[in-house]
């Protein structure tokens, strides 16, 4: 049963007030067929929405089953709509992008039926309508009487309790009328038909009783309910619809403008243009940085040096805030003492012997190879003819090679070096010409060795192999003077037939493999010679005369110079008075050994004061470090610019999402006018707003990949870095993901308003 008790209703335009219900009672049976008869304007139409749940009285009471519908919910209304009540209308009010089947389901999507039983019914509501041939067209495709047809199959699809027809025939011809008041009469069975008409005749020949209206006021009932006669009572269910269905209706709708949202998503793509574009390309580069690193960096020694610049962060900081202290070009006419610095850049290892064996302890798996710089001088003579001719070692880039500590000490070298002609040294007295990837070697370095390079511009292989030059022990090569000093010994030939003296033999010609890093190729090659010739040669000077005397002396026993403490050690080393190293430099086989590498050179100073610890150079931690944080700080800046791209789209999402709010209103109040709830709407427009963030995320993507293959060729044109460019899996899916998240914020704010749409309003939009 359903009591209407003392309504009333006004509507406010601007200033101007209309009573649209005044004062109406009226009780309906669960079983009738009404008419609300009335001229235009007296109400009738606001009766029935109010009646429908669609509008809502200002005083009074609607009592559905006995019960008021003051304390109605909104959820409660809508369960009401769509359960209780079917709603057909003058102009149909069809979904116009939705086929006629999906229009007539539409009412059991929202109440959560599923598919097939949804369909099912969906037939049989239209098969009795009489539309069953013609259920894959769209509404626009169809007559006005067979749109009403649509319309009440849609209303009875939901086997409401309540028919409320407001003017069905208002908008169709005479014999269309007649079929369909006809039909409606037919399809009525059990139910309460509400139908309002301004047409005595039709209400006259199909109405059980007419309800006569004038200016919102009831003049006649011809058959009102009276207290006595008993009552059913109607049904209530709630309703709801699940993202999935907002999402094909959202679909559909998008399918009927495809070119809109086509450029829409292309448009709001842009900024992922944009981000992926510089994603890949700072992939791409670190890439190639990496590959760079990988390929030079991690076969960059790591530096350990008796003297060492020590760029710890405070250091750091000292020295920017040195050199920003005065500013440039002062007028004041003063200067400024400045501090070079000197004392706390530089920082002086103490090689301990401990630190020494430590450092030769080191994990074989950790370091491929080790070389040792000492600054003892060689002193070494050759043979030319029947001259004897001093070697100055200075000019032959003269130094050590590195050794492997695994079981084969030549296999570094061997790794990184084809040898050319001869062989890898097998002792000591064994000497490697390095020559460069031109097979170049220095002038100097051959001059040295006994080459005419003033008339000749190449030698053969075999002309090098072989050279010999002797390396003369202190106590021959320096003799005392007569004032008790020391001065070179000019007997070159008794120096070189010595038998303290030791041959150096040229055993091979080496040159660095293609793939070497560059940093074993220098320009004008270079000669080799074994640690372990250098440390014999320091054994046997550190029992010579010379040494001792220099040992004792404070002034230079060649020179006579006067000698501080560091110069002094410094002379006693050049004459091979002191066995510690100037330079050890360790090769990693990779980062991963160069890291524990570090560690374990790290540990060595744990419990040493900071001027005691040893400090080391990782170059190609340096470089690395460096080049990593400009790419970061360039790629970081980008995707700022790019960022404002997606703001930007940001905003036209909404403001598209706003205008397809405007546009689909009519659509907005059929859905409530059906049982939509407030959710049900809004999930409507996010669905659409989702399907909008997924295109154009995807289509950004796609153009980002696409636009990866020019920019590669730009880029291999320029630099001859092949493919940079390059989009990762990974960030594709995070940007369409921040595209989607994006986009339906954007929307969602248009997509509440459109949510609170009054239905009544929304219904009377075209
Ligand atoms: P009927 O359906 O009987 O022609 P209505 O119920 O539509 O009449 O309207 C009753 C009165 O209320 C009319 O004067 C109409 O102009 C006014 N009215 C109806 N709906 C609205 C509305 N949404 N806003 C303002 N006035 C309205
Ligand atoms: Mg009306």
């Amino acid at each position: 049963m359903l009591e209407l008790k003392n309504i009333k209703k006004t509507y406010h335009v601007g200033d101007v007030e209309t009573k649209a219900l005044d004062d109406i009672s009226v009780s309906f049976r669960k079983k009738e067929f009404v008419a609300i008869l009335g001229t235009s304007g007296s109400g009738k139409t606001t009766c029935l929405n109010i009646i429908g749940g669609l509008d809502r009285y200002d005083s009074g009471d609607l009592i559905i089953n006995g019960k008021s519908t003051k304390d109605f919910k909104d959820r409660d209304w809508d369960a009401y709509r769509n359960n209780s009540i079917g709603f057909i209308f003058q102009s149909y009010n069809l979904i116009t992008h939705l086929s006629i089947v999906a229009n007539v389901e539409m009412g059991m999507t929202l109440s959560g039926v599923s598919a097939s039983e949804k369909h099912k019914r969906a037939m049989e509501a239209l098969e009795k309508v009489g539309l069953k041939d013609h259920i894959h067209k769209k509404p626009n495709q169809l007559s006005g009487g067979q749109m009403q047809r649509v319309a009440i199959a849609r209303a009875l699809a939901n086997d409401p309790d309540i028919l409320l027809c407001d003017e069905p025939t208002g908008a169709l011809d005479t014999s269309t009328s007649v079929q369909i008041m006809d039909l409606i009469k037919e399809v009525a069975g059990d139910k309460l038909v509400i139908m309002v008409t301004h047409n005595p005749q039709l209400a006259e020949k199909y109405a059980d009783r007419i309800v006569s209206f004038q200016d919102g006021k009831i003049i006649s009932d011809t058959n009102p309910y009276n207290e006595q006669e008993e009552t059913r009572e109607f049904s209530l269910k709630k309703t709801s619809m699940s993202f999935l269905t907002a999402l094909k209706l959202s679909a559909n709708n998008i399918r009927t403008k495809l070119g809109r949202t086509f450029l829409t998503s292309f448009a709001s793509s842009i900024g992922i243009i944009g981000i992926a574009v510089i994603l890949s390309l700072s992939v791409g580069f670190q890439m190639q940085i990496d590959k760079f690193e990988a390929d030079t960096l991690q076969q960059m020694p790591i530096m350990i040096t008796q003297q060492s610049m020590s760029m710890d962060a405070e250091t750091m900081e000292k020295m920017s805030k040195e050199a920003t202290k005065y500013k440039e070009y002062p007028d004041e006419q003063k200067i400024y003492v400045m501090d070079s610095m000197q004392e706390t850049v530089m920082h002086t290892n103490k090689f301990t012997d401990e630190y020494l064996e430590y450092v030769d302890n080191i994990d074989k798996d950790l370091c491929k190879g080790m070389s040792y710089s000492r600054l003892v001088n060689l002193n070494m003579i050759r043979k030319d003819g029947d001259q004897y001719v001093p070697v100055t070692a200075g000019n032959m880039n003269f130094g050590s090679y590195p050794v492997s500590l695994k079981d084969e000490p030549n296999s570094f070298m061997e790794e990184h070096y084809d040898v050319l002609c001869g062989r890898m040294p097998e002792n000591e007295t064994e000497l490697i010409l390095l020559v460069d990837t031109k097979n170049r070697v220095n002038n100097t370095i051959l001059k040295e060795l006994g080459f005419d390079t003033d008339s000749t511009e190449e030698y053969s292989f075999d002309d090098i192999i072989g050279t010999e030059v002797k390396v003369i022990m202190n106590d021959d090569y320096y003799v005392t003077t007569e004032y008790g000093t020391y001065t070179f010994n000019t007997d070159y030939k008794a120096m070189y037939e010595s038998e303290n003296s030791i041959t150096l033999t040229v055993a091979g010609i080496v040159r660095p493999k293609e793939d070497s890093p560059t940093s074993m190729v220098s320009d004008g090659g270079a000669l080799a010679y074994s640690d372990a010739l250098a440390q014999r040669v320091i054994d046997n000077a550190m029992d010579s005369e010379i040494v001792k005397a220099q040992e004792d002396s404070d002034v230079n026993v060649l020179s006579m110079e006067t000698l501080d403490e560091e110069t002094k050690n410094q002379t006693l080393a050049y004459l091979g008075g002191n066995a510690t190293p100037f330079m050890i430099q360790l090769y990693p086989y990779d980062f991963e050994t160069k890291d524990k590498m570090l560690e374990y050179l790290d540990d060595f100073n744990e419990g040493f004061e900071e001027d005691e610890q040893i400090i080391y150079t990782d170059m190609a931690g340096m470089v690395s470090s460096m080049s990593n944080g400009i790419m970061d700080g360039i790629t970081l800046v980008l995707i700022a610019f790019a960022g404002t791209n997606l703001i930007v789209s940001l905003i036209m999402i909404a403001i598209i999402t706003y205008t397809s709010v405007l546009e689909r209103t009519k659509e907005i109040g059929i859905l409530k006018a059906l049982g939509a709830r407030k959710k049900d709407i809004t999930r409507v427009f996010d669905a659409e707003t989702f399907i909008l963030g997924v295109c154009s995320g995807l289509l950004g993507i796609i153009i980002a990949k696409l636009l990866t293959f020019p920019i590669n060729s730009i880029i291999y044109a320029m630099t001859d870095l092949k493919s940079v460019a390059q989009l990762k899996v990974s960030h594709a899916l995070i940007l369409v993901g921040i595209s989607t998240v994006l986009t339906i914020l954007g929307g969602h704010i248009p997509a509440r308003m459109a949510a609170k749409k009054d239905a009544v309003e929304a219904l009377r939009s075209e």
